[in-house]
């Protein structure tokens, strides 16, 4: 998707019905800033704004996110694509998901062992040390990289203003979290508040 295009296309239709920035964001009940950023290829709209806006400008959303207008014969190869697209965005952040997730069982495993190990086992104190501090260096990058994978499985979505977005990887960790939500701030609304986690692309 080329959100260049998109912007041009987005801009020259709202001009088209005579509507500025400011009342094209009112009757979507968004900021002017935003309908600027969508122009300005800076950013998509989000996929609740996407069918008023369409709505609004006449236009399919495949025809949104194309950029241009389609013909019934484009239209159809084009519907595919971004189908494809989707159904692969999706498969990958499920892949991710699942590597996270055995990512962690597999360090829980091994973080147990060692420690078992350390505790029941007669060895040399030093050995016994070294066990200890092996099983925390596992324990803290088994951690890692299971949290590296799933911030990057999907997405998570403002309650405020519904926008999607993924987190930088030091406040996804700051953020205090429960198993399907994170608080977390929107880039997109500037509140701070308890944002869901989506795995699957609509
Ligand atoms: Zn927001």
């Amino acid at each position: 998707m080329d959100q260049i295009k998109t912007g041009r296309f987005i801009a020259s239709l709202r001009k088209d019905k005579g509507l500025t920035q400011a009342s094209l964001a009112n009757r979507l009940d968004i900021s002017d800033k935003t309908v600027s950023k969508w122009e300005r290829g800076a950013g998509l709209p989000d996929v609740s704004l996407m069918l008023p806006l369409c709505e609004i400008l006449e236009i399919s959303v495949n025809e949104l996110l194309t950029g241009e207008k389609l013909t019934d014969a484009d239209y159809k190869k084009s519907a595919e694509v971004t189908i494809m697209s989707l159904v692969q965005e999706n498969k990958e952040n499920k892949k991710r998901m699942l590597q996270s997730v055995m990512c962690g069982i597999i360090t829980i495993i091994a973080v147990c062992s060692l420690t078992v190990i350390a505790s029941y086992i007669e060895m040399p104190v030093a050995i016994r040390i070294a066990l200890i501090i092996f099983a925390v260096i596992t324990a803290v990058a088994g951690v890692g990289t299971a949290a590296t994978l799933e911030v990057k499985a999907g997405y998570y979505q403002c309650p405020k203003c519904g926008h999607r977005f993924v987190p930088a990887m030091k406040d996804y960790v700051k953020g205090y979290h429960t198993l399907t939500k994170r608080r977390l701030t929107c880039p997109e609304c500037g509140k701070t508040g308890m944002c869901s986690k989506h795995i699957i692309v609509r």
